[in-house]
């Protein structure tokens, strides 16, 4: 790993072209390659030596965008997935099995909410919520002698609440687990987790990473610090003999640096193949190169907005860790003194019926289920994702009827403003 500071890393890590070849990336737009013996690519299967065989595994193309990816977050071994979604599902099952148990912080993603609570349960691993405010006796209670992980957000999307990572680390590491950090809003540029003991980080690349609203993927990262071998009779994926590989050992073969990634390459993406195609890859790396350009003016936007927005009579409520005020304000300056993302929420002192009148005046915030791109964009809640849920049920998951989510993109935030202010005119 290099020294190079975070900008750099964002513009040339991952990938140094030899003499003569080319300077960017190439896409590697091929699904199988190429041996002279069939011993040669029988040590590939073995995972005797390192290579390419088929896409659905590895391609050159995902790797130098997935060491771009280590590098940034500081870890030592990385992969992409297809989507955020995917990242999380592998993170998790690579170490998690039926009859097995996880610590959940509540606030999380909704579609990782569901696949924790509804899909991954009906495999038989159970999760337990606790608040991201939760006591040290709270959090100290949530665990089971089978509890494998702790998961958890930076900011979580859509509440926006802002992890302590340190006590959540603290925690996971007194009971031998590690701890799984989705750091999509966040990304590297203003948190880095493992520099807080953060174990494995996920990442939606969807997100701000891409940055540009045009391709779905996902990463893990591996911090190479969790020691699996320590711990052996909790993991025993890692820590025993894998029939299907010939009984490598992955804890014992690749050590703490390469484990984690090796296993869910080898067996999570042979066998489900949620794999990033390259062309994306490719998409992805190109928002790499200015995700610390962006970050800081998606922050300034955020920023600007909320302040506008906490000063107007129509707005109730405005969630955002920028505030001085604001519920998460202390704990952000701690784990993210840069800024923290384009995304904020509010609420409008008319409810629903505002809210909706409010989005249909807006004339560049578009309405859109998504966040985090180069464009404004805004959803309410109540009417959208969570549409099927009465007033009272809403009340009760935190999704006041009104609220609106705002993710800032990078336009000027003097238009942005003004946008906001002729749509608030309309509202009663
Ligand atoms: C969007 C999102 C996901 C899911 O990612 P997809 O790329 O949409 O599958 C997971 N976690 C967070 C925090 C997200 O915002």
């Amino acid at each position: 790993m290099s020294n190079f500071r975070t900008e750099t890393v964002c513009v040339q890590g991952g990938y140094t072209p030899g003499n003569g070849e080319p300077r960017q990336i190439p896409i590697v737009q091929s699904t199988t390659f190429k041996y002279a013996t069939s011993e040669d690519m029988g040590k590939l299967f073995d995972l005797e030596a390192n290579g390419y065989f088929y896409t659905r595994l590895q391609n050159p193309t995902n790797d130098y965008v997935a060491a771009k990816l280590a590098e940034l977050e500081g870890g030592t071994a990385a992969m992409l997935t297809s989507s955020g979604q995917a990242a999380n599902f592998y993170a998790v099952f690579n170490i998690a099995n039926c009859g097995d148990h996880v610590v959940s912080c509540s606030t999380i993603y909704g579609g990782t909410f569901n696949l924790f609570s509804v899909t991954m349960k009906k495999m038989g691993i159970d999760f337990t919520f606790v608040s991201p405010d939760c006591t040290d006796e709270e959090l100290e209670a949530a665990f089971r002698p089978n509890t494998k992980a702790v998961f958890g957000e930076t900011i979580a999307n859509p509440a926006l609440t802002v992890l302590d990572i340190e006590k959540f680390a603290k925690a996971a590491h007194s009971h031998g687990v590690p701890l799984i950090i989705d750091n999509t809003f966040a990304t590297p540029v203003n948190c880095r987790p493992i520099e807080w003991g953060a174990d494995i980080v996920t990442h939606s690349t969807t997100k701000y990473m891409d940055g540009h609203g045009c391709a779905v993927g996902g990463a893990i990262i591996d911090s190479g610090k969790f020691d699996w071998l320590a711990h052996a009779e909790k993991f025993p994926g890692l820590c025993t003999p894998d029939d299907s590989y010939h009984g490598i050992t992955y804890a014992e073969k690749f050590g703490k640096e390469g484990a984690f990634i090796t296993k869910c390459t080898a067996q999570l993406m042979r066998d489900f193949g949620s794999i990033q195609a390259p062309q994306h890859a490719f998409y992805l790396n190109l928002g790499l190169e200015s995700l610390h350009v962006r970050m800081p003016r998606h922050c300034e936007n955020g920023q600007a907005v909320a302040e506008f927005l906490a000063n107007h009579p129509k707005v109730s409520k405005v969630n955002y860790c920028g505030l001085p005020g604001d519920k998460y304000y202390e704990v952000a300056q701690k784990y993210l003194p840069n800024g923290s993302c384009g995304v904020v929420s509010f609420e409008l002192k008319g409810g629903r019926k505002a809210a909706e009148v409010f989005m249909s005046r807006l004339k560049l915030a578009a309405i859109e289920t998504h966040v985090a791109d180069a464009r404004t964009c805004c959803l309410c809640p109540a009417a959208s994702t969570h549409r099927q849920m009465t007033d009272e049920q809403l009340e009760a998951a935190g999704i006041p009827a009104g609220l609106v989510r705002m993710s800032c993109g990078l336009e000027s935030k003097y238009d942005l403003i003004d946008d906001i202010a002729q749509a608030l005119e309309a509202v009663e």
